[in-house]
């Protein structure tokens, strides 16, 4: 299983990388939507993202149109890593495929369970 971790904090990125490596997940990251973009096109094998919504460049919602768009053919698991959580913004993710919404600080054990139940549904269909 390889994730993709999309997070303009170096020091979330590294908490998540800990948790999901942890899970046994092969992770690879980025430090904003472009940067996620590249790497996505790189590893098209990605089953997870998890993703902020904040960042220079290129925001995590700006990300998943753009992903959307370039890249119709692939459909990881997302979900979304912020301290944002207007009913707008979580309904405009979730019109872009978006599964899940953890609010920071987040629990490790909560990524991780929500990183295998995702991926087994994945999976699965
Ligand atoms: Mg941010």
């Amino acid at each position: 299983m390889k994730a993709l971790i999309v997070d303009d904090s170096m020091m979330v990125r590294m908490q998540v990388k800990r948790a999901l490596s942890g899970a046994g997940f092969d992770t690879v990251e980025a430090q904003d939507g472009m940067d996620a973009l590249e790497k996505i096109k790189a590893n098209q094998d990605v089953q997870f993202v998890v993703l902020d919504v904040n960042m220079p460049k290129m925001s995590g919602i700006e990300f998943l149109e753009a992903m959307r768009h370039e890249l119709p053919d692939i459909a990881p698991a997302i979900v979304m890593l912020t301290t944002e959580g207007q009913p707008d913004l979580v309904q405009r993710a979730r019109a872009l495929g978006v599964k899940g919404w953890i609010i920071k600080p987040f629990k490790a054990e909560l990524l991780v369970a929500t990183a295998q139940k995702l991926t087994q549904a994945l999976a699965a269909s």
